[in-house]
């Protein structure tokens, strides 16, 4: 028979850290907390093996549950000296969820279970404080109706007002109706009477009765946990972060202490080293007489932990290091115990009672990903961990925060922020305002940059705050919902900027006198927490000299090389800066595209026009010097780095001007009438032009065109040799299916290359043949392609279509259901499907080699820059992956992983 229920406490524990799969993080670690003799309040944790068994059966606990449950319960009673449900000394608990990654996006917490009409008075009996248990009881009702017989049950609420809402309301009217300022002004018998509100307005509500048994709050509780598991907000979440729907959660039930029982009491949250800055001072924020969730809930702008870390906005509020000198010290102790024990920064939550200390969790902490280079240098240099755990330490995803822009300093300096919060996430952002988080993923989707401005963020939200730039409250503390969340991502965040009123009806934030509407534009410096109206210049973060520090010692693991995709020398150059050690993939119809290219371009539409070779050829060398021009300035930057140009690869059509105008243009530049122009052009449409004449299919029609090409390519080393530079040009032929056509391409190079040799008089000059490989025809043939070529470049974007019979360019219409439907975990056009793209990279890795042992293998398609890819490459043992410039260091991280994680 399995065992579901694992408890711990008083020291002991039936599980501990290494078993986070069965008991969820924030179990697992509530176990090793009692192991390593901290004072956590005792309980036990029901596996998420007992959340799937739940799920599988509809709803219902597997049988043995119960036996074990009232076993665990008698064990808490014990260490507690109470018990559950008596009517003289009851014991209260909590019933938290804990998955096996923290979501930030399931706050599923019932605190105070037990508190019923027997138990009230016994309650009362032992705590002295009629008044503190009513309000205790009112919270249980709130949280209970909330999470157990509203989000559990699937209750949509009317008018997106929640019973938690309804519940909030009576309590804030009554308030106002008695002119009470606060809830401790209402005196016990009236607190009471609001409980007793509530429970009417639930069965109003919800058309159920609130439960009045200790037993049925506790099963109630313990299944609401689970069924959150397949809760709306769960699965977005869990669609985001890539979390495997079979994991389940697991539920911690403990025995309650309480941060509320007067001034003596307090609730907190810490991180043993700041989150934001990595700087090695333990930060974080408390409340002094409050419960549960009320720092992170960011309801109350909550007070410093200690003096170090006070900042502006809580300057004049008590630090727990003045306010509880004592109990500042002993969680001091316990900061350095957690982090010499986990060698890694935690996360720490903790409850005083009436001047006792009491651990409820530790995790390890979220952080940016400036913080988390700090502290992975730092932590090595302390002698903490290895150089290997330094460098998988960073997520690679996390660099991108590091080489993103940031807010321009000089643009600050000459603008007046609006307001003042706290730098929760780094960086800068710039968008239009918006105040819902549907409103933040709409506008997303319709390509616009969006600051989802709200008064505070909870997990409803987080859809929103993924689609938004940046993220700006009104309220919350660093620890706030939105300041934890935005900092996993690394995304721009301000919380608690005080000044901000948000009128949610008319869409409008006012600061002042001042008023912003709904699409107005707002600049916000996460890293300093400053506001601005309008939209700042925004720059590229500065080289921060612990980046290439670690970039560096990184690169020591790494036996993958990096290059870049690129198609200007000016990209070739940040690419260089950022760590590339050449061009994978110069995509050379790019020379077409954008800013300079009028020219070029009308040139190329001449020779796609022409109606004889002779035309053809007329114009082709009229195009020439542009090719060549841009070829020797990029092999001029990459100077002794090996650049792989890439023949012209899609349909001629997709040159072709388009709008009427344009035609005209063009049929008045050429001479030719627009009658012709327009017959020769649908000439070249197609039906499925991505299967159509493109690639080397282009080259076998018109030799001419891949001619010119080869041709500046060897004129452009040629002189640049004659410069005593050191060009290593590659010829890459796209879109091949067969050696044949590999065969006819070589022919040609070999009758450019030798009159260029001629031509300079060199007797030879270095360069590489090869082709990508991109179609799955080409990937099994490859023992035959590698007989003429000399590298092989894996086109994965080309053979993901080609493997899935997926359209690239459609995919958006369907893969959110494939993700939603769990038929695909993951965008395989992001992360490299190993099961069947990678199976064809393999296979033709393999019998490339045989044929050629000394062949280069790299991939060029998007997955180059993605870690769980470049894993897979790594494994795969090819030479090369190639990335866009900004995923360089990414890719280069990845790859030392990859060399740490696998050898
Ligand atoms: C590919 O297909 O993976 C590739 C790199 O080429 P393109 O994206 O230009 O088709
Ligand atoms: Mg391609």
């Amino acid at each position: 028979m399995s065992k579901y229920i694992y408890c711990f406490g008083d020291g002991k524990a039936e599980g501990s850290a290494a078993d986070k799969n069965l008991l969820g993080g924030k179990g697992a670690n509530l176990a090793e907390m009692a192991i390593l003799g901290l004072p956590v309040p005792t309980g036990f944790t029901l596996s998420t093996d007992c959340c799937i068994d739940y799920l599988a059966e509809g709803g219902k606990l597997p049988e043995s549950v119960h036996q074990e449950l009232a076993n665990a319960m008698t064990t808490v009673e014990e260490s507690m000296g109470m018990k559950f449900g008596d009517s003289d000394n009851p014991l209260l608990v909590s019933c938290r969820s804990g998955a096996r990654k923290s979501m930030p996006g399931m706050m599923e917490t019932v605190l105070n279970v037990g508190l019923c009409s027997k138990t009230i008075p016994g309650m009362i009996k032992q705590t002295g404080n009629e008044w503190f248990v009513y309000d205790a009881y009112r919270r249980l009702i709130t949280m209970y109706s909330d999470v157990v017989m509203e989000k559990a049950e699937g209750i949509e609420p009317k008018d997106g007002m929640g019973i938690r809402i309804h519940l909030e309301m009576i309590l804030n009217d009554y308030k106002n109706d008695h002119g009470y300022d606060t809830d401790a002004e209402i005196p016990a018998s009236e607190m009471k009477e609001i409980c007793e509100k509530f429970k009417a307005k639930i069965a109003e509500e919800l058309g159920t009765v609130f439960p009045d048994d200790h037993n049925d709050q506790l099963l109630g509780s313990i299944g609401a946990v689970f069924k959150s598991w397949n809760g709306k907000r769960a699965i977005a979440y869990r669609r985001i972060e890539h979390i495997p729907d079979e994991w389940g959660t697991a539920v911690n039930v403990q025995s309650m202490v309480f941060g509320n029982m007067g001034d003596s009491s307090a609730t907190g949250v810490a991180f043993t080293r700041d989150p934001a800055s990595g700087e090695n001072i333990f930060y974080g924020e408390w409340l002094q007489n409050a419960q549960g969730e009320d720092v992170v809930a960011g309801i109350r702008t909550p007070n410093p932990l200690n003096n170090k870390t006070k900042m502006d906005h809580n300057e004049h509020l008590l630090s727990l290091e003045d306010g509880m000198p004592e109990l500042y010290n002993d969680l001091v102790k316990i900061r350095k115990l957690l982090e010499e024990h986990y060698s890694d920064m935690q996360d720490i939550e903790f409850t005083i009672q009436q001047g006792k200390l009491y651990m409820l969790q530790c995790r390890v902490g979220k952080r940016t990903g400036t913080a988390a280079l700090q502290m992975a240098m730092d932590m090595h240099s302390e002698g903490m961990i290895d150089e290997k755990t330094m460098i998988l330490r960073l997520d690679p995803q996390q660099l991108d925060e590091m080489l993103h822009p940031v807010v321009d300093s000089d643009a600050e300096k000459v603008t007046t922020p609006i307001a003042q919060g706290l730098p929760a996430g780094p960086g800068g952002a710039l968008g239009q305002i918006v105040f819902s988080s549907e409103d933040a993923v709409r506008w997303h989707k319709n390509g616009q940059k969006v600051i989802l401005v709200r008064e505070e963020t909870n997990p409803e939200d987080i859809e929103g705050m993924r689609a938004a730039e940046g993220i700006l409250t009104a309220r919350g503390g660093m620890t706030s919902h939105a300041a934890l969340v935005a900092r996993g991502w690394g995304k721009c965040c301000i919380v608690g900027a005080g000044a901000l009123k948000i009128d949610y009806a008319q869409k409008q934030l006012i600061i002042g006198s001042q008023v912003y509407n709904e699409g107005d534009f707002v600049t916000l410096n996460g890293t300093l927490g400053v506001v601005y109206a309008g939209q700042l210049k925004m720059k590229d973060a500065t080289e921060n000299p612990l980046f290439k520090q670690y970039m560096e010692i990184a690169d020591k693991y790494r036996t993958l090389g990096i290059r870049t995709n690129a198609e200007t020398p000016e990209d070739a150059e940040q690419a260089l800066q950022f760590g590339a050690e050449g061009i994978g993939l110069f995509r050379t119809e790019h020379m077409f595209y954008g800013s300079n290219s009028e020219q070029p371009l009308f040139l190329l539409r001449k020779v796609i026009l022409s109606k004889s070779i002779d035309e053809r050829i007329y114009a082709l060398n009229e195009l020439f010097p542009f090719v060549k021009d841009t070829i020797y300035k990029t092999l001029e930057v990459m100077d002794g780095k090996p650049v792989t140009f890439r023949l012209l690869d899609p349909p001629l059509h997709e040159f072709i001007p388009h709008t009427k105008e344009s035609k005209e243009e063009l049929a008045q530049a050429t001479g030719i009438d627009i009658a012709e122009l327009e017959r020769r052009s649908s000439l070249l449409e197609e039906t499925n032009p991505m299967m159509g004449h493109r690639g080397v299919r282009l080259g076998i029609t018109f030799p001419e065109i891949t001619k010119m090409q080869m041709k500046a390519i060897f004129e452009a080393a040629a002189e640049l040799l004659k410069a005593g530079k050191t060009p290593l040009p590659e010829i890459m032929v796209p879109v091949t299916c067969s050696e044949k056509e590999l065969e006819v391409t070589k022919a040609i190079c070999d009758d450019v290359y030798s009159e260029a040799l001629a031509k300079y008089d060199f007797d030879s000059i270095e360069y590489k043949f090869g082709t990508m490989i991109e179609i799955p025809r080409a990937a099994l043939l490859s023992a035959k392609m590698a007989q003429t070529a000399e590298f092989f470049s894996y086109g994965t974007n080309d053979l993901t279509q080609m493997t899935y019979g997926f359209s690239r360019d459609d995919i958006g219409s369907f893969m959110g259901d494939y993700i939603d439907h769990a038929i695909l975990d993951d965008d395989p056009f992001a992360s490299l499907d190993e099961e069947a793209v990678g199976e064809l990279v393999k296979t033709s890795a393999e019998r490339g080699r045989s044929t050629n042992p000394e062949i280069k293998l790299g991939i060029c398609g998007e997955h180059g820059g993605d870690p769980k890819s470049i894993d897979f490459c790594h494994r795969t043992g090819l030479n090369y992956v190639s990335c866009s410039p900004f995923r360089v260091p990414i890719a280069r991280l990845a790859a030392a992983q990859a060399a740490i994680n696998n050898d």
